[in-house]
């Protein structure tokens, strides 16, 4: 409740005017979101409720009469175009209680009857115009133990319910930044925590919401069950304290049932390919640094027919999974779709519709006319799908047919009771078909034929009276009415009854009409709600087999998914790559999947080669070379590979792998306050501390941010316990020549380099990974590339042979010149330095601590 709102000292609200009244005990229910309140054609928001939604949608505020002695502060919404007013307050992380007329205006004494129907949350949308077609819309929950951090979430608009258990912050931040929920609900207090930082959409709840008796309680309630063995969390406490927080939170705002929430998966860290957050951005699977959408890897690959399966291919590449096995079966299946084309399926699946979130829908009895059409023609399209998919040679197709149940009852149930193409909502009728249910056809045919029978008695009338202009007519306040001109009026029979007159005209009723009026209006009434009774039986009927139908969903969104990376690769060239035991990653002719499409000229496919005695490549070559490109599109070719999809490469093995970290770029990270060279050290330490020997690690000029002397010392020190202490995959691209020499000192250590060869003036670069290190610095080259004017390049060609001359001389370097040269040679006096410290007794983090503290030097 508003502080601006008069509060009498009884704290009742008996100043307010009777609907205000209403407002108040309404609006105290549901203190911490809008609350749109029907009245008439609008929905009302009132006092600060009012102030803000004027902020937010840029709507008049007003002010409604008086009440209390002061005037209400207003704004409204017309209701017919509520949706989108809905639709921009979620994506502004608010939530919204609407409130409807539910009693009849005309019967009611006082404010008409008004509840609150629905609470719509960013989280929990499961209406098709609020949501995302192709992208998941989530609710988590985070419950903080002393052991560990449980993590809950649900996508209401597919019945989709994981939980998993997380043993720090930074987990808990990478998850939050996979899952990315729309609304996350934390213990009041923790909602200032580091991995919330920045969060939309955050609600506290008190600490008794995830208490863990009532959680294991709720969840066996809605799953049926008597524990939650089945499920795998069992064992998870903080997990199902965050999920019983969850789920009644859902309840709470759902206000339905909730059928299709039948189980609960337990994620386990172990089976993904891991990435954090910062991979997942640097390697822009699902969204690119620059905000492209079309320049990602999802970009690239989804050309899903369904909006279900681009859903799940988002998930896949999201969390890509480590089982063999598993991915084995998917490289089967993408080949036997190659082997036969599957154009026709693929053209049906563009049909099918986004059975997932009908079905969710269907669940929550929310579904709508059209839903149940799309569902209808899903039904009718299986048979041929079933049939096209048979022909496949693949047990994983066999096993996806297998679930793909063809529903015959209800199909038929709903060719039989639907309309070809109903309207939008089962509000006003026209949705049951006719021939379908004896009583509606018999009270429409009454209530159609409504207008025949009022010409007859027109006609009849006109006769009777002699009074050719006596029209019949009808409006919503006086009914059916016989109309007379003034001039007429004089000579109405005695048996009509005079209703009412205006300017020109006398309107009548008759004992007949009033009958009329009756059986008419209430034949239409009485169709409409027994429409809306057989509409009701069919949803029962549906949900009666909702268990098998969400399995078909899910089973078409797979297949769906598989087809759509058999055609995309076969389109762009990829190729099956094999998964091993041993530890290779070996790549044949790789190239970066999206830089490849958006290209004008060829791309330079590459080899990698990484095995036991060779995990460390230091990387060199000019900017702009196609270092970094070199090193994502590895780490993509990984990632593919690692969701069953074939790989942009003539040829790639792969063993096992854990997980995937990068330290790419200087994004500063200015929402969370930490400068460049912080979040690059951030991401090095989290590497240095959590890769292991089956990591696959990228570092892109680790040290950048920092003065020469700085950074060299902090990359040469983090390449060297990686390759020592850590035995990751790495590709580590560096600026820093001096690194080359680790590849004489490391073992598993080798350089690299991508070449480039002057050209007069002109540098061209050749984008070819070559064995050893880079034989020069283009780097003026590439500045003069980028229109720095010719003067700055010859000073700082002069200003580099200055350097050379110094560094020949055994001199330590200049302080850094504007440019980003590279001073030859500064490592000799680091190296003594660091030849005297014993890392064997130092922490990651103490050595790197240690190495900062060289500029002392
Ligand atoms: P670096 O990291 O060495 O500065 P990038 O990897 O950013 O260089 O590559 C610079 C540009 O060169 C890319 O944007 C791309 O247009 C082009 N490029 C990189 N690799 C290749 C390749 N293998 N084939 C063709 N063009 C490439």
């Amino acid at each position: 409740m508003s502080a601006a709102e008069p509060k009498p000292a009884d704290g009742s609200h008996a100043a307010h005017t009777p609907v205000m009244q209403q407002y108040l005990r309404i609006k105290a229910e549901f203190p911490d979101m809008l609350l749109f309140y029907r009245m008439g054609d609008f929905y009302e928001l009132f006092y600060e409720d009012a102030r803000r939604a004027a902020r937010l949608l840029d709507i008049t505020l007003t002010a409604r009469g008086q009440s209390a002695g002061a005037p209400i502060p207003m704004a409204g919404v017309p209701y017919h175009a509520a949706e989108s007013y809905l639709a921009r307050l979620v994506r502004q992380g608010e939530s919204v209680a609407i409130c409807e007329q539910i009693g009849d205006p005309r019967s009611a004494k006082g404010p008409v009857e008004r509840r609150v129907v629905r609470v719509v949350t960013p989280g929990t949308l499961t209406d098709e115009a609020l949501l995302d077609a192709r992208r998941d819309n989530l609710v988590a929950a985070v419950c903080r133990g002393p052991q560990a951090i449980g993590l809950a979430w649900l996508e209401l608009s597919a019945g989709r319910f994981c939980v998993s258990q997380l043993a720090g912050e930074d987990e808990l931040r990478n998850e939050l930044e996979r899952l990315k929920p729309a609304e996350v609900l934390v213990e009041e207090g923790t909602a200032g925590s580091p991995a919330m930082a920045g969060l939309p959409g955050l609600r506290e709840r008190p600490p008794w919401h995830f208490e863990a008796d009532a959680a294991r309680r709720t969840l066996c309630a809605q799953m049926g069950t008597r524990d939650l063995a089945g499920f795998g969390c069992e064992e998870l406490v903080e997990a199902i304290r965050a999920a019983g927080c969850l789920l009644q939170y859902v309840k709470d705002t759902q206000r339905s049932a909730l059928p299709h929430i039948e189980r609960i998966s337990t994620e386990c860290r172990d089976e993904a390919l891991l990435m954090d957050a910062a991979t997942r951005r640097n390697l822009e699977i699902d969204a690119s640094l620059s905000g492209h959408d079309a320049r990602t890897l999802v970009g690239v690959l989804d050309h899903c027919g369904t909006p279900m399966g681009s859903r799940l291919l988002r998930r896949w590449l999201n969390r890509p999974l480590r089982d063999h096995a598993l991915l084995n079966q998917r490289y089967q299946a993408l080949e036997a779709l190659q082997a036969r084309p599957a154009d026709a399926m693929a053209e049906q699946l563009r049909s099918i519709g986004d059975l997932e979130r009908i079905l969710s829908r269907v669940a929550m009895r929310s579904a709508r006319p059209r839903d149940l059409a799309q569902l209808r023609l899903a039904l009718q399209l299986l048979p041929a799908l079933r049939t096209a998919l048979a022909v496949y040679d693949s047990p994983l197709l066999a096993l996806l047919l297998g679930r793909l149940d063809e529903h015959i009852s209800e199909r038929t149930l709903l060719e039989r009771a639907l309309v070809a193409e109903p309207p939008m909502l089962i509000r006003d009728g026209g949705v049951i078909a006719a021939g379908f249910d004896g009583t509606l056809d018999e009270l429409r045919d009454i209530a159609e034929h409504a207008d025949g029978h009022l010409l007859a008695i027109e006609q009849r009338e006109r006769e009777r009276t002699g009074l050719p202009s006596l029209k019949v007519g009808y409006n919503r306040v006086h009914g059916f009415y016989i109309e007379l001109s003034r001039a007429q009026a004089a000579s109405a029979p005695a048996d009509y009854i005079r209703r009412q007159t205006l300017k020109g005209a006398e309107r009548y009723v008759t004992a007949e009409l009033q009958a009329f009026e009756g059986k008419v209006l209430s034949a239409r009434e009485r169709a409409l709600a027994r429409e809306k009774e057989l509409y009701e039986d069919m949803l029962d009927a549906l949900l009666a087999v909702l268990p098998g139908l969400r399995t078909l969903a899910a089973a078409l969104a797979e297949t769906d998914v598989l087809i759509t990376l058999a055609t995309r690769a076969l389109a762009l060239g990829y190729c099956r790559p094999e998964l091993c035991t041993e530890a290779v990653f070996e790549v044949r002719g790789g190239r970066h999947p999206v830089v490849e499409t958006v290209l004008e000229r060829a791309f330079i496919a590459n080899d990698l080669e990484l095995h036991a005695g060779r995990r460390l490549l230091v990387i060199t070559g000019p900017n702009m070379g196609g270092k970094s490109t070199f090193m994502r599109q590895n780490a993509l070719i990984a990632i593919l590979a690692h969701i069953g999809s074939f790989v942009p490469a003539q040829a790639a093995r792969i063993g096992p792998l854990d997980r995937i970290f990068t330290r790419i770029g200087a994004g500063d990270d200015l929402a969370g306050g930490r400068s460049t060279f912080m979040v690059e050290m951030t991401e090095t330490a989290n590497i240095l501390n959590n890769a292991t020997a089956q990591s696959l690690v990228l570092m892109d000029e680790v040290g950048r941010g920092t003065s020469t002397f700085d950074g060299l010392s902090l990359a040469w020190a983090a390449a060297h316990f990686i390759g020592e202490r850590i035995g990751a995959f790495t590709l580590f691209a560096t600026h820093y020549f001096e690194l080359t020499a680790l590849a004489g000192e490391l073992p598993g250590c080798a350089n690299v380099h991508l070449d480039a060869t002057s050209h007069g003036e002109q540098l061209i670069f050749m984008h070819a990974v070559k064995e050893g290190p880079a034989n020069q610095s283009h780097g003026l080259q590439v500045a003069a590339l980028a229109g720095v004017p010719g003067t700055v390049i010859k000073r700082a060609g002069d200003y580099l042979a200055r350097l050379e001359r110094q560094s020949r001389e055994q001199q330590a370097p200049q302080p850094q010149a504007e440019l980003d040269l590279q001073p030859a040679v500064v490592a000799d006096p680091l190296r003594e330095a660091l030849a005297q410290m014993d890392p064997d007794r130092m922490s990651p983090r103490e050595a790197l601590d240690a190495l900062y503290q060289l500029k002392k030097l």
